[in-house]
């Protein structure tokens, strides 16, 4: 008999390749991201997946990730990708489209290495930017915003491996992330190592490093982290976290009884509007976090209101798509995706959740949640109201769907109100659509997901045929709603009156202008625009010029809004616009604004039948 000490046993087998468990199908894929060494705004990232088994392998970077319903081919920010053996040489790679990479000599690769760009710097120079939620800044030794799918692909065949993903960062900067973090044996000052069960994982915990500027409070049994990132100090988590905090309790306890999860993670990122900074406002879902980007500029008040209405709508997302969604999402294919016909759940519901919680939790009173309804309506009219929605789902990342996809905000938004007052009537105000949702999420829930066309035949096998009929006639059908129809069942009027405005302004909400943030126009919305602007002559889409002999683009956007408060009845007022290309020039004398504008009111004549369903819908 002859015993060898297990330790030398090990040593043997580590020094003898390949490796019994160096095989790519039975370990982590390995990704190190160099936050430290960056070079021309760019980090290095090296992918260490062990030995391959088969010949040929492709690597990709997603097209597209969930929750943004566009094709932005991320593969485009990654620049010179090298494959190397294991004797450390360069091996073949070829470059097959923007996104993948393939491997013909697999079974010899040991490694890649790259460099990956941010999306941030660039957003003005392309046609269609990364929405800056779901993209990535680079700044050297300031501030990392990185969601990973940009930085880390996945392996043909290999996606449901595990991940280890380390990140060698300046010391005087902190992560945010829910990302499971290692052991600490490996960790040491700079170096931080995390854990991803699948690809998914990687592309689901977004990343920040900054300079700490962190709150953390208990909402519940949720822990709720918030960190910020405010280049000139404008804001900072403190200064936050008091809104956020009282936000998410209302949420959670709109909720009850429905399963969140038990950390959440708000990784906030202010603009402070130089060349290279984003402009893409608002959040991305992911299951535990949301990245969130503002512009460092907006007043605390309406900040305070933009975060609560687009955190809570990020929060709602853990009702859907995330506990209730379609197999096209639960199995996504990140560069073919295949899009569910539902997006007026996933947002749209969402959306409405949003809105109903605030009212529900006292946050806002009756007539602002009707004001928000009534603005859903008036921003659907923008988009074609005759287009199938469930058919503008499915084919959302083509034209000419892909143009519509904003009113899921708004017409989706809508239609979970009216199925909200279906229910609510159906049942004599004792069920709406949350609790649907509810039914929803505990027959299916985040692990089991539903064929598409299995929806609308178990909504309506939970609900009533009033609802299967919304769903035919409006949501898979193309029959416009008319929404006074719903209105009535709670007591509500729709109708139109005329209110002073200012000049550029109808109220707070909605401004009579708009800017492009590329070539930094100023220009004329396609709304109905106030007396004196019609009287003037101005017409949607005139792009501003000059008004009184100053020239104004978005740089000087406050200047003009300053300027016109200060404009009184009886001035004159020159204006010169662009239209179609050619110079137009406007004058006149400044007087009082009007425009004609729908109300959504409550009917004083309401019978106490209407009022019951009204209290149960909002209060309920
Ligand atoms: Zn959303």
């Amino acid at each position: 008999m002859k015993k060898i000490l297990l330790i030398s046993a090990c040593a043997l087998l580590l020094s003898c390749g390949p490796k019994l468990d160096d095989l790519a199908v039975n370990r982590v894929v390995e990704a190190d991201i160099d936050l430290v060494n960056v070079e021309n705004d760019m980090v290095k990232v090296r992918i260490d997946p062990g030995r391959f088994t088969e010949e040929t392998i492709n690597y990709y970077i997603p097209r597209t990730v969930p929750g943004t319903y566009s094709n932005d081919d991320y593969g485009k920010y990654v620049e010179n990708l090298k494959a190397f053996d294991y004797s450390g040489s360069e091996v073949t790679v070829n470059k097959t489209d923007t996104n993948t990479w393939e491997l013909t000599n697999a079974t010899e690769v040991d490694y890649l290495e790259y460099l990956v760009n941010d999306t941030f710097d660039t957003e003005g120079e392309v046609e269609e930017p990364v929405f800056s939620p779901a993209g990535s800044n680079i700044e050297a030794g300031e501030n990392y915003f990185l969601n990973l799918h940009m930085f880390v692909g996945y392996f043909s065949g290999l996606d449901q491996r595990p991940y280890e993903i380390t990140f060698v960062h300046p010391e005087s900067l902190e992560v945010t992330t829910s990302l499971t973090e290692m052991t600490p044996e490996k960790a040491s000052a700079g170096v931080d190592t995390f854990y991803a069960e699948r690809y998914f994982e990687v592309t689901d915990n977004p990343v920040m490093y900054a300079k700490p500027d962190t709150e953390t409070f208990l909402v519940n049994d949720i822990q709720v982290t918030l960190s910020v990132f405010s280049p000139n100090q404008a804001y900072s988590a403190a200064s936050i976290s008091d809104e956020m905090e009282k936000m998410m309790a209302a949420q959670k306890k709109f909720l009850g009884d429905l399963n969140t999860t038990d950390t959440y993670q708000i990784l906030l990122f202010f603009s402070d509007m130089e060349e290279t900074s984003p402009t893409g406002f608002g959040a991305l879902e992911h299951h535990t976090s949301t990245t969130v980007v503002l512009p460092e500029s907006m007043p605390e008040p309406m900040l305070l209101e933009t975060m609560t209405d687009v955190v809570s709508h990020e929060f709602f997302h853990i009702v859907t798509p995330l506990s209730i969604h379609a197999e096209e999402i639960h199995f996504f294919d990140y560069n073919n995706p295949k899009m569910s016909k539902h997006l007026w759940m996933y947002e749209g519901v969402t959306e409405y959740f949003a809105n109903l919680f605030q009212v529900n939790q006292g946050l806002i009173d009756n007539q602002a949640f009707y004001d928000r309804i009534l603005r859903k309506i008036e921003n659907s009219r923008r988009y074609n109201d005759e287009m199938s929605f469930t058919e503008m789902s499915e084919n959302i990342l083509m034209p000419p769907y892909k143009e519509n996809y904003a009113n899921v905000y708004e017409k989706g938004a809508l239609i979970g109100m009216c199925i909200d007052l279906i229910i609510r009537e159906q049942s004599q105000g004792e069920k709406g659509i949350l609790w649907l949702m509810k039914e929803l999420s505990a027959f299916y829930g985040k692990d089991q997901p539903f064929a598409d066309d299995e929806l609308i035949p178990k909504i309506t096998s939970l609900t009533y045929p009033e609802v299967a009929d919304f769903l035919t006639t409006h949501v898979e059908g193309t029959e416009p709603i008319d929404y006074n129809t719903y209105f009535t069942k709670a007591g509500l009027q729709m109708g139109t009156d005329t209110i002073t405005t200012a000049v550029l302004f109808r109220d707070q909400q909605t401004p009579f202008i708009d800017a492009n943030p590329q070539s930094k126009e100023i220009f004329f919305r396609d709304i109905p625009l106030n007396s004196l602007l019609t009287e003037l002559g101005i017409q949607g889409g005139d792009v501003i010029q000059s008004i009184n002999g100053t020239e104004y683009n978005l740089d000087s956007a406050q200047q003009l809004v300053v300027a016109s408060m200060g404009w009184q009845e009886g001035d004159p007022i020159e204006m010169v616009v662009l239209r179609d290309g050619e110079t137009v020039e406007v004058s006149g004398t400044i007087s009082q604004p009007t425009v004609t504008v729908d109300i959504l009111r409550e009917d004083p004549d309401a019978t106490q039948e209407q009022k019951a369903l009204r209290e149960a819908w909002l209060k309920g």
